[in-house]
């Protein structure tokens, strides 16, 4: 049995380019440029969430329903007709909220105590 050593820790931690990139993607959103543009160009580059403290010139395209919460694939989603223009301000309070959802969804699965072991009863 192969002991975990710091340097093996520290070899495995490390990306191959040697960024500081996090283990997984989750909260990455980026929507193909092209497509962005589709998106803004059609909803005539104004904020389709109109949150508080929305500027109204929109920039950047958001999913419509959350890709994660969509249990599909990004490829599948990734679809003019899913997206929507969006300003900075309102996409961070919309991408924060559903991130916020996710792991909560996430802790609930992984934590259920409502049925006991069947061996306990
Ligand atoms: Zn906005």
């Amino acid at each position: 049995m192969a002991r975990i050593t710091p340097a093996r820790l520290r070899k495995v931690s490390t990306t191959s380019s040697g960024d500081t990139a996090p283990a997984s993607n989750w909260g990455n959103r980026g929507v193909p440029k092209k497509l962005r543009e589709q998106v803004l160009r059609r909803d005539g580059y104004r904020c389709q969430l109109r949150y508080d403290g929305c500027i109204g010139e929109a920039t950047e395209a958001d999913h419509i329903v959350n890709v994660a919460s969509l249990g599909v694939a990004r490829a599948q989603a990734v679809q003019p007709v899913g997206l929507q223009a969006v300003c900075v301000p309102c996409h961070r309070v919309k991408t924060q909220a559903e991130r916020t959802a996710g792991i909560a969804r996430h802790y609930a699965q992984r934590h259920r105590t409502d049925e006991p072991h069947p061996g306990l009863l």
